[in-house]
């Protein structure tokens, strides 16, 4: 049976250590402040929201919402995005996808200052990341990184495996890996013979967004398994990508859902903020 790595539990430190880090910033009168965009009624966004700003005040970030018409055009968004930019006050500026479809969410991302993208998706923040220097780092590839350093699984040289390649999950988190001395290999959905990649992995790890689709027969015997998926079941139960039930008599380690990376992201989210309110009062900061 396969050990499960608690992401909750690991989340719940992290935001008590940044609670600390917050208490002691406001007393040399530094009081880390996050933006939230949003643009339209999406429900799913919502309740991302509404974690975050929950998050935000339990660890004691001023938390402010622009609640935006589906309609806005691109100018008024960017204006917008410019002028938080330029409000001292706030450190971190964090514009929830999706976008309604006659916005261009990468131009959004591009207005966004790198000193500000908490979110660590802006063109700066991915090129830096790339290039190896100081960054934002995307919330979820770095909650996964921390997930593995909390429990002592070392990359070197391993074999990775990413299922899904996208710009804030898969792309980011093969960096990440990459930086961590493994050896990546990034499928997606026109990866031919998906299962012979995934039989080679020592961590195999689940972008998709697709409800149990990674089955044990899919997982050797002893990986570690990241699911990254959040879906609903037919039932309407929250799922990952991988089949719990299954791998979890295969692999050495694995993440539930609820209660694995989705915790972990938010974590990473505020510890973000507070690093944008410590560069950005930082006079020596080279960030
Ligand atoms: P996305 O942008 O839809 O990307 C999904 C990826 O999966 C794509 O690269 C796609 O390939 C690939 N894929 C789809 N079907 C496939 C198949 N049959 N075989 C192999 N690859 C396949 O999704 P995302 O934003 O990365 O999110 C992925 C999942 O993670 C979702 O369930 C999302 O809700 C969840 N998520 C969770 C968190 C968290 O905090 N836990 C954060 C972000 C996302 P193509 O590129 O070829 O289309």
């Amino acid at each position: 049976m396969a050990t499960i790595i608690e992401g909750k539990n690991l989340a719940k430190k992290i935001r008590e250590e940044l609670k600390v880090e917050c208490d002691q910033l406001k007393k040399q009168g530094i009081y880390p402040k996050l933006a939230v965009i949003m643009v339209g009624d999406n429900p799913a966004s919502k309740v991302y929201v509404k974690n975050k700003s929950k998050a935000c005040n339990q660890i004691g970030i001023t938390y402010e919402e622009y609640f935006l018409e589906e309609t806005i055009t691109q100018q008024k968004l960017n204006d917008l995005i410019e002028r938080l930019n330029h409000t001292k006050e706030v450190n971190g500026i964090l514009l929830q996808s999706p976008l309604p479809s006659h916005l261009d969410i990468n131009q959004a991302f591009k207005a966004i200052s790198y000193r500000k993208d908490v979110d660590g998706f802006t063109p700066s923040s991915v090129g830096k990341l790339v290039m190896g220097g100081d960054t934002f780092i995307s919330c979820t590839p770095y909650g996964v990184i921390k997930m593995f350093e909390e429990y002592k699984i070392d990359l070197t040289g391993k074999n990775v495996v990413i299922i899904g390649r996208s710009n804030i999950v898969g792309k980011p988190l093969a960096q990440c890996c990459l930086a961590k001395n493994a050896t990546v290999t990034i499928c997606h959905s026109r990866t031919k013979d998906l299962q012979e990649h995934t039989k080679r992995a020592d961590i195999l790890i689940a972008a998709i967004g697709k409800a149990n689709f990674v089955t044990g027969h899919m997982v050797k015997e002893g990986a570690v398994v990241i699911d990254v998926g959040i879906n609903r079941s037919q039932e309407g139960k929250i799922v990952g990508d991988v089949d719990f039930e299954s791998v979890e008599k295969i692999a050495s380690y694995i993440t539930p859902v609820p209660g694995g990376v989705g915790p972990m992201t938010i974590a990473m989210l505020m510890n973000n903020v507070i690093k944008a309110a410590k560069e950005q009062n930082n006079k020596n900061s080279t960030f």
